[in-house]
C-alpha cells in the first residue's frame, strides 16, 4: 500500500464505532496469523529449497491451488506445497493454526480450543494429534551429573474408542490397587537430572534392558543416579555404569548426604498429574502425546504459540 493510502486508511479509522473497532483487531489478528506461519513455512523454501518426496534440491514454482503456492521437483517431478511432508501436511484452516498453538500453550482441553479457533470438536483433535507428533519425538540428547528416576502409573484407559476390549471402568469406582504390573495401569518411567532435562516414557515392562536401549547414549558415564529400591535401576545403575544411591522412603530414607533424592522426579510427577486431570481422562494410546506435551510445556522457553510452530517445521524423520 502507498503511504497516501495508508494515511488516509488510518483517518478513516477515527469514525469507527466500537463493534467495526473490534472487526477490524479481529481482521488484523486473523490476517497477521495466517501470514506469518504459512509464510515462514514458504520462506524455509526459498531459503532451502528441498523437495519433501526425492530432497533434491531443484525445485520450481508450479502454480496455485486454493490460493496456496505449489511447487514441482525437476527430479522426481512430483509436486507438493509449502506444508507437504511436515506435521501440518493436509490440515486445513491453516489462518487458524497460530490460534490453536495458542491454546495448546494454555493447555485447553479439546472443545475450549474448539471454540475458540471456531473448528469442530473432530478437527480440535486432529489437529492436537498432530501438533504433538514432534513434541512427543523431542527427548533429551544428554542426561549429567545427579539423576533422579521414578515410575508412575496411570489407569489404563480406553476413552473415545468406539470397540472396548475391556468393559469400561465406572466413575468413581477405584481402579484396583493390588498387582500394578496387570493390564489396569500403565507405567511411565521418568528420569530426569538437575539442569532439567526430563526423558520419559510409557513402558510395558520396565526391566533394565528396556530403560537401557531408550537411554543408550543420553545418559552420561560419570553420573550418580537416585532412585528407589526398585531392583530395575540397580541393575541398571550396574549396566551403564553409574554411582547409585538408593533411597528407601519405607525406612524414612530420603535424602542421602543432602543432595541424594527423587524429590524433583516426584514433583515433576505430580504436577503431571495435575495437569493431566485438566483433560478429564486421557485415553492410554494416546498418553505418550501428552507426555510429550508436558514435557515440552516444562521448558519455559518454549510457552509460546511460536516455538511449538517452529518445532513443526522440523521434518518427521530428520
Ligand atoms: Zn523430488
Amino acid at each position: 500500500m502507498n503511504i497516501a493510502n495508508f494515511h488516509k486508511l488510518i483517518k478513516s479509522l477515527q469514525g469507527l464505532n466500537d463493534k467495526q473497532r473490534l472487526e477490524i483487531e479481529s481482521a488484523l489478528h486473523q490476517y497477521s496469523s495466517s501470514e506469518s506461519i504459512y509464510h515462514l513455512l514458504e520462506e524455509r523454501l526459498v531459503e532451502q529449497p528441498e523437495c519433501p518426496h526425492c530432497h533434491s534440491s531443484l525445485i520450481n514454482r508450479h502454480g496455485k491451488t486454493q490460493s496456496t503456492q505449489r511447487y514441482r521437483c525437476k527430479n522426481c517431478l512430483k509436486t507438493f506445497v509449502a506444508a507437504t511432508g511436515t506435521p501440518l501436511a493436509r490440515l486445513r484452516h491453516k489462518e487458524r493454526w497460530k490460534d490453536y498453538f495458542y491454546c495448546m500453550i494454555k493447555s485447553m482441553p479439546l472443545r475450549e480450543a474448539a471454540s475458540h479457533c471456531s473448528i469442530t470438536l473432530t478437527t480440535s483433535f486432529r489437529w492436537r494429534h498432530r501438533f504433538l507428533e514432534i513434541p512427543t519425538l523431542l527427548q533429551p540428547s544428554t542426561l549429567e551429573g545427579i539423576i533422579e528416576a521414578d515410575e508412575t502409573f496411570y489407569p489404563y484407559s480406553e476413552k473415545g474408542e468406539r470397540h472396548l476390549i475391556r468393559k469400561p471402568r465406572k466413575r468413581g469406582m477405584k481402579a484396583k490397587k493390588s498387582g500394578r504390573s496387570s493390564d489396569d495401569w500403565v507405567k511411565v518411567v521418568t528420569v530426569r537430572d538437575r539442569n532439567q532435562h526430563t526423558y520419559d516414557n510409557t513402558f510395558a515392562h520396565v526391566t533394565s534392558d528396556a530403560l537401557t536401549k531408550e537411554l543408550e547414549g543420553k545418559v552420561q558415564k560419570d553420573s550418580v543416579l537416585c532412585s528407589d529400591g526398585f531392583k530395575t535401576y540397580i541393575k541398571f545403575s550396574k549396566d551403564n555404569e553409574l554411582t547409585h544411591k538408593r533411597l528407601n522412603v519405607s525406612a524414612g530414607i530420603r535424602v542421602i548426604e543432602n543432595v541424594f533424592h527423587i524429590q524433583n522426579v516426584n514433583s515433576y510427577h505430580s504436577k503431571l498429574k495435575l495437569w493431566l486431570a485438566k483433560f478429564h481422562g486421557v485415553a492410554t494410546k494416546y498418553l505418550t502425546h501428552y507426555l510429550g506435551w508436558f514435557r515440552f510445556m516444562d521448558n519455559k522457553e518454549n510457552c509460546n504459540e511460536n516455538s511449538l510452530f517452529k518445532i513443526q517445521q522440523q521434518l518427521v524423520g530428520t
